[in-house]
C-alpha cells in the first residue's frame, strides 16, 4: 500500500457555524477582501453572518462583489488590485465555486505581482494572502481543494491553479445557504460532485485511503439525485448531506484531479456556455460507458447509487438533464483538439485517444 493524505484546510461544517466559530475569524487578520458574486451571496444569509462577525469584533473589511461565474483573468487582476490598494491583507471567498476560486487567484495575484504563465505555474515566490472559504452551493468542493479554475480568454478554454499555497486556511460550510438555490443549480452542482467522486475514484491517481471517501459521496449523491430526478425539493437532511458529499468529493479531486469528463467539459462551458455541472453531467454517461468493460469500479459505483445496471445510470442522468445540447461535427473537431492536450485527461485509466473522445462528444450531446 502506498498513498499521501493532505488536507491542510480546516473544515467546520454544521448549521451556523460562522456564528458559534466567531472566534476563529476574528483572528484571521486585519482588514478581508470580501469576494463574491453580485447578487446570491445577500440572499442567503452567508455574507450577513460575516460582515455581522466582523461588526461584532470592529473588524474593517472591503467588498469585491463582482465576480461573474466560471471568472476570468481579468476578474481576479481586477480584485488583486482592489485589495491592494485597499490596504487588505486576507480573503474571504463567499459563494459557489466561482468566488471561492476567484479568492484563491486574488490571494495569489494580491501578494505576487506575476505573469499569466506564473499565475497558472502553481509555484509562487510569496506566500498567497490567507483564504477563508464560505460555499453557498454544493458541488465544487473547492472548500476543499488546491485549484482555481479560471477562464482564460488567450487560449479560448477554462484553465486550473493547483497549489498546495492556495488551499483555503479554514472553510465554514453551512448547509443552509444553500436553501435559496433554484432546482437546476442544485441539480446542476450535485451532478458536478458525483463526477469529481467518479472521476477521482475511477482515476490512475485513486489510492487506498481516498476510495472510500469517493464511494460516501458517491453513495450519498446517488440518493440524493434520485430524489430530485423525481422533482422532490430538497429536504434540510438533503442539503446537509450534499454539502458533505461535495466535501468528500472536493477531498477527492484533491488527491486525484480530474480525468476526461473536466477536461471535455471546459470547452463545452467556454464555447457554448454550458453551465460547469451540466456539462459534466452531460459527458458523464458516456465516459463510464467506455470504461466499463476495463474498469472493475464501474460496477462498484453502480451498485453504491442503488441502480440495476449501466443503463440505470443513463436514465438517471436523462432524467436529470433533460433535452440535451446540440453540437455539430466542426464543434466536435474542435472540442476533442482542446480536451486532448488536457493535463487531467492522463489521469484517465484507459487514456481515451482523438477518437474516442470524438465519440463521447458525440454519445453525449445531439449531433447536427
Ligand atoms: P457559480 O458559478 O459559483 O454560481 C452559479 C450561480 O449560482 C450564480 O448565479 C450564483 O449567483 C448562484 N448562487 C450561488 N449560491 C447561491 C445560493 N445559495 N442561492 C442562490 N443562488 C446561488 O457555480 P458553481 O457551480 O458553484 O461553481 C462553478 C465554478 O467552479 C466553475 O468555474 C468551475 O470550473 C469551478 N470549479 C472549481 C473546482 C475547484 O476545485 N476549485 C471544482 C469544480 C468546479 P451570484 O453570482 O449572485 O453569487
Ligand atoms: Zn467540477
Amino acid at each position: 500500500m502506498e498513498f499521501m493524505f493532505y488536507m491542510p484546510t480546516r473544515l467546520i461544517f454544521g448549521r451556523d457555524c460562522i456564528i458559534k466559530n466567531r472566534e476563529l475569524l476574528e483572528k484571521t487578520g486585519k482588514k478581508p477582501l470580501i469576494v463574491t458574486g453580485r447578487k446570491s451571496s445577500s440572499m442567503n444569509g452567508s455574507l450577513d453572518d460575516i460582515t455581522r462577525v466582523l461588526g461584532h469584533a470592529n473588524i474593517p473589511y472591503s467588498h469585491f462583489d463582482r465576480v461573474e461565474s466560471n471568472p476570468s483573468v481579468e476578474t481576479v487582476r481586477e480584485a488583486a488590485e482592489i485589495f491592494r490598494s485597499e490596504g487588505c491583507d486576507y480573503i474571504i471567498g463567499i459563494g459557489g465555486g466561482s468566488p471561492l476560486d476567484a479568492a484563491k487567484a486574488i490571494a495569489v495575484l494580491a501578494s505576487n505581482e506575476i505573469d499569466d504563465n506564473d499565475l497558472f505555474s502553481g509555484k509562487y515566490r510569496n506566500r498567497p494572502a490567507k483564504i477563508i472559504a464560505v460555499p453557498t452551493t454544493s458541488g465544487t468542493g473547492s472548500e476543499a481543494t488546491p485549484y482555481s479554475i479560471l477562464t482564460y480568454n488567450k487560449i479560448h478554454n477554462k484553465k486550473s491553479i493547483a497549489s498546495e499555497q492556495i488551499y483555503p486556511e479554514i472553510s465554514f460550510l453551512d448547509p443552509k445557504y444553500t436553501e435559496t438555490l433554484p432546482a437546476t443549480t442544485t441539480i446542476n452542482t450535485a451532478i458536478d460532485a458525483l463526477s469529481h467522486s467518479v472521476e477521482g475514484y475511477l482515476s490512475l491517481r485513486a489510492t487506498d485511503i481516498i476510495s472510500p471517501f469517493a464511494l460516501e459521496s458517491i453513495e450519498i449523491l446517488g440518493g440524493c439525485l434520485h430524489r430530485l430526478s423525481l422533482g422532490e425539493s430538497p429536504s434540510r437532511l438533503d442539503r446537509d448531506r450534499l454539502m458533505y458529499a461535495s466535501m468528500l468529493a472536493g477531498i477527492v479531486i484533491s488527491h486525484t484531479s480530474t480525468t476526461s469528463v473536466h477536461a471535455m467539459g471546459y470547452p463545452l462551458t467556454y464555447h457554448k456556455n454550458i453551465d460547469h455541472g451540466r456539462a459534466n453531467g452531460l459527458l458523464l454517461f458516456q465516459y463510464i460507458n467506455f470504461l466499463e468493460r476495463t474498469h472493475p469500479r464501474v460496477q462498484e459505483i453502480i451498485k453504491k447509487m442503488e441502480l440495476e445496471d449501466l443503463s440505470g445510470f443513463e436514465n438517471l442522468m436523462n432524467k436529470l438533464l433533460g433535452k440535451k445540447e446540440e453540437i455539430t461535427e466542426e464543434e466536435v473537431a474542435l472540442y476533442s483538439e482542446t480536451a486532448i492536450s488536457a493535463k487531467n485527461i492522463s489521469n484517465t485509466d484507459p487514456h481515451p485517444d482523438l477518437e474516442q473522445i470524438r465519440n463521447i462528444y458525440r454519445g453525449s450531446l445531439r449531433v447536427v
